[in-house]
Parts: C-alpha cells; structure tokens; sequence
C-alpha cells in the first residue's frame, strides 16, 4: 500500500466539497480497497461516505426508491424487494460472497470495476487502465470476456448482477454534485467502451449516487434471475439472464430481458423482447424468442461458446418466468 490521506466527512454538504477538491469516495470499500493494494487504483485523498444518511429502502406509491449506501444483503432481505421484484434479490443472492454482501453497497455495486484480470495486473497493457496503451485481452486469454458492446479498445465484461436486474426493470439513477441534483437511466449511466473505455460511468466530477429508483411496472409482475458460472458460489458470470413479464389474459403484454456477462454493459436484449410482447406463453415460444439473445455478438478466440450458453440461459429462465403451457 502507498500512503493516503482519509477524511469522513459528517454530512453531504461535506463529502460533496471533499469530492470536488478531487477526492475518491469509498463506501463499503471491497472494490476500491483491492484495487489500491494492487497499486491499480492510487487516488490520493479518500472520502468516506459510510456515515451519511443514504441507506434508506423506501417505497412511494408504485416506485421502489434504494438508497446507495444500502448493503446488498440488506436490499436482498427487504420484504418488498423480494416480494415485488424477486429478480433484484435473485440477483443480489447471487453475488459475492455472503461477507462482501454484508459490507457492499447498492452504489458501490454498480461502480464496481471489472474483473479483467489485465485491468488488475499492472505489467500488462490495457486501455482501460491507462488509455492508449493497448488491449492484453484481444490476443490473450479471453475466454470471460464480453461478445455484445465490444470495442477495438476493450472487450471487458461489466461485473455487477444487480445491475443487468435494473436495467431489466428501467431503473434510474440518481445523482448529486456540485450542480445538484439528476437522475440518468442505468442503461445510459453505465457507458460501452468505445475508444475511451477507461470512462466507465456518466459521473461528473465530484458526483456521487444518492439512490436507485424503480418505477412503476404494470401489475402482475413476474420477475427472476439466472446466473450460469463456472462454480455454484462467489463467482462472476459467464452468462446470466434477467427477465420481467407482465402477462394477463394468457398474453404477454410487456416483457424485459437483459442479459450479463457477455457484454460490456448490462445488455437489454430488445430483439427477444419484441418476439415475446402480444404472444402466447409456450415451450416454442421461449425457444424461438431465446434465439435472437446474441443477435449483433462478435466472439473472441476463447469465448465463442457464450453466445449459445446465452440463448440457452435465456430459453431457461423465460421457462422458469413465463410458465410452461
Ligand atoms: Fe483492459 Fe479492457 Fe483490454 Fe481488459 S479488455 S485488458 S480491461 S482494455
């Protein structure tokens, strides 16, 4: 470790000056803290956020509003998160460890830097680490990296489960700076890579994210979480799939389906929603909608597997939503 400087500042009108002198803010602290000891991260002043009054769940009217300091397992275990939208605590169940649930927060989830093992070792090239300076993953062992949302400049999967449930569910994202208060869409917060893929977020200087709001979705709602990953606990997707059904009548009349870990950001598959609205649940519908999830995908040398792991995960979890008829 290098030295730092630690401030915690006692409320928000506080940490937002500590922020705009450039200073890094750490909340839980299981991303950045590893980051630091690997010397991949070295902000020079952290502001500690822990202590302000941002961990509220609240529920006003049909929105569900998260605060960003809430800890995951918090989240997970409110009764109308489970209740209303299961595929947010599927997903945040799924995550981690139950030690980093415990101290990881909704904000911090959705931050959190991808687990490239490039990024993290500090000899090897990478663009998003240091920009210009190449891709180590392109011609190296690529095996988890993404297929939907690449560049020439980064093909790093984003990390975060709760964050492809969000963007299945149009959350917002809500912030607050030096200019004041705004809400940005999850799926337009979080940025592809493009040629600057060490600019991960649409965070202004001295920013930081208050809450996270899901708005109203018609009633009934079915929802749910699949996670396919190489060992059954404390490890990241290879593929993953969010799926949100409104059905009535025996129609499906709104669906939403994102998938992650395949893709640079959570990625909303528009094309297998299309095939879903106004149609019949069936065992055939499921498949020919499935078929569309890797439509646009460019595979890597070790990772062509993904795009049918992905139909398949797909297929299964608009089963497991959608019923079988
Ligand atoms: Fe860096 Fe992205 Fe390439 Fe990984 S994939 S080495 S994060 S530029």
């Amino acid at each position: 470790m290098y030295p730092f400087a630690y401030t915690k500042p006692a409320d928000t009108g506080a940490a937002l000056a500590a922020g705009a002198r450039g200073g890094r803010y750490i909340a839980g602290g299981t991303t950045l803290v590893d980051l630091m000891r690997e010397t991949v991260e070295r902000p020079g002043t952290l502001v500690d956020i822990s202590g302000l009054p941002l961990d509220d769940v609240r529920v006003t009217g049909d929105r569900l509003r998260i605060g960003a300091l809430a800890r995951m397992s918090d989240v997970a275990a409110h009764a109308r998160v489970r209740s209303a939208y299961p595929v947010v605590a599927q997903a945040l169940e799924l995550s981690a460890s139950a030690q980093l649930r415990n101290m990881a927060t909704i904000g911090g989830n959705l931050l959190q830097r991808t687990r490239c093992t490039y990024f993290r070792d500090v000899t090897a090239a990478c663009n998003k680490r240091q920009r210009g300076s190449g891709c180590a993953a392109l011609e190296g062992f690529n095996r988890s990296h993404a297929v939907l949302g690449t560049s020439d400049a980064c093909v790093a999967t984003h990390p975060s489960d709760l964050a492809v449930a969000l963007a299945a569910l149009d959350a917002t994202v809500h912030l607050l700076g030096p200019d004041g208060e705004r809400g940005v869409a999850l799926t337009a917060f979080l940025l592809r890579p493009g040629d600057t893929p060490d600019r991960e977020h649409d965070l202004r200087p001295g920013e930081l994210i208050t809450a996270v709001e899901i708005p109203p979705h018609p009633q009934p709602l079915r929802s749910g979480y699949l996670k396919v990953r190489d060992r059954q606990s404390y490890e990241f997707a290879l593929t993953s799939a969010a799926v949100v059904l409104h059905i009535t009548g025996g129609v499906i009349r709104a669906a939403r389906v994102a998938a992650g870990g395949v893709a640079t950001v959570p990625w909303r598959l528009t094309a297998v929603e299309r095939r879903l609205v106004g149609a019949r649940p069936s065992e055939r519908l499921w498949t020919e909608a499935a078929s569309a999830a890797a439509d646009g995908a460019r595979p890597l040398r070790h990772n062509a597997f993904k795009t049918e792991l992905l139909k398949r995960t797909v297929e299964r979890q608009l089963r497991t939503v959608g019923g079988s008829r």
